[in-house]
């Protein structure tokens, strides 16, 4: 592709519009409604609408969508807010609400009362279900639908009042019941509901729908290109009919693209949620949750996020993308970034039997082999160390180059060691390995040119840092948990280990993301951790352990 090629087709629509002169200025907006925390799906459309905007000097507005009152809650505005701002986007003095424009929404329903292109019903919803006919059906017309002008303004102003129960009447657009387009018989556009709303108060008891109020929302605020996912398709003409009816100053355009889906994550709110309100995740910024405030606390860096749905790009076609293509950006961006540290997950004991009882040496380590700039750090060294279980096998095929009865391995910006001995508690366990070192192998200074395969990473016991670690796996088992009938039955049981780690000092001061040599990316938990109980979270593993499985899984889609 071109470099000077538009991305995709919701870029060439609008640089197409700009050069045309069709639109000096592009203004888009998010417009998530706060019933939830927001999802990786919603990082697409984040990125999309600021995106466009940012690049061609337009403007964005973050605007809630918030007609649902019930289910909508301060909370959710709230993180809704710190999301779009952590993901580096700014709505400037941008910040609106559906609920904003109550009035004027509640004007334009008069209108179009007025124009005799709406009416009370006062059907109940079953009986409004029953005339609605089928896709191969016609609906029938309600027998309400030709109330006067002057009747359905009076009633329509007595809804308003209060002087009503919900259900007894809702406010339609009279469009046609015979339409192929079920969106367009005569769809509902004020329901009476007395709850109280979380922006508004207690001044409403009518609400209106979602397909009224945001094409109007999007008219009000001059957006010139309101981008949707592609459920909303179908709406076009119902979105398309009201700006007919009300022809407003401005004219906002709707252009569909597909979901974003990620394998082996949920992209529903109200999944999501439920998976909260059941403890199965500890909250919604569970490092487990695909959703933003769960990718934060683990520690994804909102540039890889960024990247992620930029290689993902915005097309037409649905798509289920691997977990490992997010993983790859996380890596990406964090192998530049990270400094590298020792750690042991999973602790065994060396006893270097020919070290002198109390000495401490400090060696020198890298903090990042790729680049010099991250500078240096001393590692204390003594006759005490911990090192991975996993590095030592006792019974070890020929091309086992770590720790093996009688082998020899290179510890790290240390020594080369050999193992003397294994030592065994009475069930039979591995507990504590006796080696010898070779003075003169030391890192860098050593005077020895002996080489061994193998290295293998290590803390010293005495000035080892105990921390919890939190090794977080997929939270599903099956690659679309989205389409399970019930996502209780692909719950991956295992999806968070925790063990006791053993870290090296300088990781007291840890801030952000570290590389732990060998095993990952990771990084204090902003919420639990503490100086006496340090917890660390695994951001993502070194390497994609689950390419091949996820592959086989999307093959059957
Ligand atoms: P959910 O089903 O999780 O409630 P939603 O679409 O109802 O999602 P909204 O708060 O209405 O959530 O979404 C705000 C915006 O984000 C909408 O424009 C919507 O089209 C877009 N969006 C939501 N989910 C995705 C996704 N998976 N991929 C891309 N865009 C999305
Ligand atoms: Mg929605």
């Amino acid at each position: 592709m071109n470099d000077s090629e538009p991305r995709d087709f919701i870029r060439k629509i609008i640089y197409d519009d700009l050069g045309s002169g069709k639109h000096a200025e592009i203004v888009t907006r998010f417009p998530p409604e706060p019933n939830g925390y927001l999802h990786v799906g919603h990082v697409m459309s984040i990125c999309l609408n600021f995106g466009v905007a940012a690049e061609t000097g337009g403007r964005t507005y973050l605007r809630l969508d918030d007609t649902n009152p019930g289910k909508e809650s301060p909370e959710y505005v709230e993180a809704i807010k710190e999301n779009v701002r952590w993901l580096g986007f700014d709505w400037d003095d941008r910040l609106t609400h559906a609920s904003d424009y109550f009035d004027r929404l509640y004007e334009s329903a008069v209108t179009l009362i007025e124009k005799g292109a709406a009416y009370v019903d006062s059907l109940s919803a079953e009986e409004i279900r029953e005339h609605r006919g089928t896709l191969t059906e016609p609906g029938t017309n309600s027998p309400y639908r030709n109330r006067s002008v002057e009747e359905n303004l009076d009633l329509f102003r007595r809804m308003r009042a209060g002087e009503f129960a919900d259900g007894e009447h809702v406010l339609r657009a009279r469009i046609d019941m015979a339409s192929p387009n079920m969106n367009l018989r005569d769809p509902a556009i004020y329901r009476i509901r007395h709850i109280p709303h979380q922006n508004a108060g207690d001044e409403w008891c009518i609400y209106p729908m979602y397909d009224f109020a945001h094409g109007l929302s999007d008219a009000f605020e001059g957006i010139t290109h309101s981008l949707c996912t592609l459920e909303f398709e179908d709406h076009r003409p119902l979105y398309d009919w009201f700006l007919d009816q009300l022809q407003p100053e401005h004219r906002p355009r709707q252009i569909e693209f597909s979901r974003l889906n990620v394998a082996y994550a949920i992209t529903s709110k109200r999944k999501l949620n439920a998976l909260v309100e059941e403890g199965i995740v500890s909250g919604w910024d569970d490092p487990r949750m695909p959703t933003i405030a769960g990718m934060r606390r683990r520690g994804y860096p909102p540039g890889a996020l960024r990247e992620f749905v930029r290689r993902a790009g915005v097309t037409k076609k649905d798509k289920l993308i691997e977990m490992g293509a997010l993983e790859t950006c996380v890596r990406d961006t964090l192998g530049d970034t990270a400094p590298r540290r020792m750690a042991v997950l999973r602790p065994l004991k060396v006893v270097l039997t020919n070290y002198p009882q109390d000495q401490v040496e400090f060696m020198e380590a890298m903090n990042h082999p790729g680049n010099p700039n991250f500078g240096t750090r001393e590692m204390p060294f003594s006759r005490e160390l911990w090192i991975e279980q996993d590095d030592f096998m006792e019974e070890a095929p020929r091309k086992f180059f770590r720790l093996k009865p009688g082998g020899e391995v290179r510890l790290r910006f240390g020594y080369i060691i050999r193992c003397d001995e294994v030592i065994k508690n009475d069930a039979g366990e591995v507990v504590e390995l006796r080696c010898s070192y070779d003075p003169d192998t030391r890192s860098g200074t050593g005077t020895s040119d002996r080489k061994v395969k193998g290295t293998i990473h290590w803390v010293s016991c005495q000035h080892a840092l105990d921390a919890s670690v939190r090794l977080y796996d997929r939270l599903f088992n099956d690659a679309n948990p989205n389409a399970a009938d019930d996502f209780h039955s692909v719950l991956n049981e295992k999806s968070l280990e925790i063990v006791a780690a053993k870290l090296e000092p300088s990781l007291a001061e840890a801030e952000g993301a570290v590389q732990f040599e060998r095993l990952g990316y990771f990084r204090v938990d902003p919420q639990d951790s503490s100086a006496e109980a340090p917890v660390f979270n695994r951001i993502v593993t070194l390497r994609d352990s689950w390419a091949k499985l996820e592959k086989q899984a999307l093959q059957g889609q």
